[in-house]
């Protein structure tokens, strides 16, 4: 997708802050975090929202939350806790459209999800 700002992040055309890339996934910095620690993991490939999502990719969905976990270690906040989030279309709050999960945490988040 050409003019999708997640694949320009992929592909190194517009600068971010990665923390995590592997084959499947890319993990960087949300550019207007929400809490100390503030995550996105995306795919590489690029999937619209998590709407689009069947028993095919339920794979590379876990291995999403995996690398997840494993971030949350990395960034000390696995033991006090953190929240892990997906936005999907217009009422979920979805503004980019290509898929990702929100990683947060580093403050006691919000009970209330909106
Ligand atoms: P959502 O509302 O779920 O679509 O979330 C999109 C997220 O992408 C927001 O939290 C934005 O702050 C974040 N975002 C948008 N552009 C960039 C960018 N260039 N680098 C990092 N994060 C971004
Ligand atoms: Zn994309």
């Amino acid at each position: 997708m050409t003019d999708c700002i997640f694949c320009k992040i992929i592909a190194g055309q517009i600068p971010s802050t990665i923390v995590y890339r592997d084959t499947q996934v890319v993990a960087f910095k949300d550019i207007q975090p929400l809490a100390p620690v503030h995550i996105l993991i995306i795919p590489v490939e690029h999937i619209v929202s998590l709407t689009d999502i069947t028993e095919k990719q339920a794979g590379l969905i876990g291995h999403m939350v995996v690398v997840a976990n494993r971030l949350a270690k990395e960034q000390g906040i696995a033991q006090k806790g953190y929240r892990v989030v997906f936005n999907a279309g217009k009422d979920g709050g979805q503004v980019v459209q290509h898929l990702h999960m929100h990683l947060l945490g580093g403050r006691e988040l919000s009970g209330r999800l909106g």
